[in-house]
């Protein structure tokens, strides 16, 4: 799992062998699940876990640091009771987030060379402006959670999405908040408190 931190941050993988060394193009969406624990039941209200502490927390230490901090949302998916499943969904559709991406896309495509995961570090600043107070919580709460640069800047280019999908010029303080939000997994970083 640890050599695709390389493809992962630079979008190329590069192979070396006697002969010499050859790089190709490596830009992929990277979509992962994993259990909360090895039986699968941790923080279920449904079925009962019973792995050990020291399980539990060697299970989770599988996904190292570095590869946590190359993933930009961290989402625990609880279960969803039956009831509901039956009720039926009554969020947006498909159809309707596909319409919202789209949107957003095109007004990453027209601003940035590419979508907002590739925006250089020069051109960070000028893509990613922010109102004054969603600098200022981004700054404070990066120091509260240790963020290293590289998950500022990934926390940054995610308010830049979720405020494209608004259609809005400049980050406001609640998009740094959700971005926020989907850095900080209680799952990984308060080991097995997590309900
Ligand atoms: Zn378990």
């Amino acid at each position: 799992m640890e050599v695709l931190r390389q493809p992962m941050e630079d979008g190329r993988v590069r192979i070396s062998r006697a002969s010499g060394t050859v790089e190709f193009p490596s830009r992929f969406m990277l979509v992962a699940a994993m259990n909360p624990c090895p039986c699968g039941y941790f923080g279920s209200k449904v079925r009962e876990c019973h792995c050990t502490p020291n399980r539990i927390s060697s299970y989770r230490s599988r996904i190292s640091g570095p590869i946590l901090d190359r993933i930009d949302l961290l989402i625990n998916v609880p279960q969803i009771p039956l009831e509901q499943m039956v009720a039926g969904n009554t969020g947006l559709t498909s159809r309707d987030v596909r319409e919202l991406v789209e949107k957003a896309r095109q007004i990453q495509l027209h601003r940035n060379p590419g979508a907002n995961a590739w925006i250089s570090e020069t051109q960070l600043k000028t893509v990613c402006r922010m109102e004054p107070d969603a600098e200022t919580l981004l700054l404070t709460a990066s120091r509260k959670m240790s963020l290293s640069s590289r998950s500022f800047n990934r926390v940054l280019k995610v308010a830049r999405t979720i405020a494209d999908l608004e259609q809005l010029e400049k980050i406001e303080a609640p998009h740094i908040a959700e971005a926020l939000q989907y850095k900080i997994s209680d799952f990984f970083e308060s080991g097995i408190t997590y309900d």
